[in-house]
């Protein structure tokens, strides 16, 4: 069984060789270490080897974990945030990669209005139209974009896209490409710089790169398999003694 400090070698050296494959610096390639369903003390093997950025997919989980552990960590938001959930998620995460509707980016503006904050978030797209994941459709982005850039607290830095589970990497290119494209098409049509793409999960992180992912989101191949039961809870016994017991 590798370590996490080994299995986050490998994964850095794997994103170092998809960069310089496609002619890109490793350095504008952030890794996002995904920990949800892990115990802080298994994020706390991650900070000893000497990563700091990381990403949960529930507040409630976060709020628990993150208090256990160091102050000068980053935090991502990458899971789908409930409305009432805003006020307690903005204090504690750096970006959230996951505004999936006009609403909620409404509700995040008015919250960050209140509490004195300017939350830098990603828009999130479900490019195959999956009934089971949330997202803007791509053409009621599109309409929706001019709304979306009046919010005046919103910092939008990009896109972010979960691609459909394919049978290999591979698979996942055509979405990468896709979501990469609709950036592109945004920056002509509204003016305006959308710099961060965050795409590409323990699948697929490789091939994501090639196609211009600024953020990957990497969880299973640094902390091993989450257990089945998706259990939130920090300090999740559980998870932990299936991993290391395996
Ligand atoms: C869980 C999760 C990941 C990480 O998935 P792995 O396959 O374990 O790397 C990435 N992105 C989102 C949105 C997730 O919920």
């Amino acid at each position: 069984m590798p370590t996490i400090a080994e299995n986050l070698e490998l994964v850095k050296a794997r994103i170092a060789q998809a960069a310089a494959k496609s002619k890109r610096s490793a350095d504008d390639i952030e890794l996002v270490a995904v920990t949800k369903t892990h115990s802080a003390e298994r994020v706390g093997e991650a900070i000893d080897a000497g990563h700091l950025c990381f990403g949960e997919s529930k507040v409630q989980e976060a709020r628990a974990k993150i208090p256990l552990l160091p102050s000068n960590l980053r935090w991502h938001f990458i899971g789908h945030l409930q409305r009432n959930k805003v006020r307690q998620a903005l204090p504690l995460f750096e970006l959230i990669h996951s505004v999936d509707s006009l609403e909620l980016a409404q509700a995040i503006d008015r919250i960050a209005h209140d509490d004195g904050l300017h939350p830098r978030v990603l828009l999130e797209v479900n490019l195959a139209g999956e009934a089971s994941k949330f997202g803007f459709q791509p053409d009621k982005l599109r309409q929706e974009m001019e709304s979306l850039l009046a919010l005046p607290r919103l910092s939008i830095e990009g896109l972010m896209c979960i691609a459909p589970l394919g049978p290999e990497a591979e698979t996942s290119r055509r979405y990468f490409v896709t979501l990469r494209e609709l950036r592109n098409s945004f920056e002509n049509e509204f003016e305006l710089k959308l710099p961060h793409l965050s795409m590409g999960m323990t699948n697929d992180y490789t091939v994501a790169i090639e196609e211009g992912a600024t953020l990957i989101r990497v969880g299973t191949a640094i902390f091993g398999e989450r257990s089945k039961k998706q259990k939130s809870k920090a300090t999740d016994e559980h998870g932990f003694s299936q991993i290391s017991g395996s």
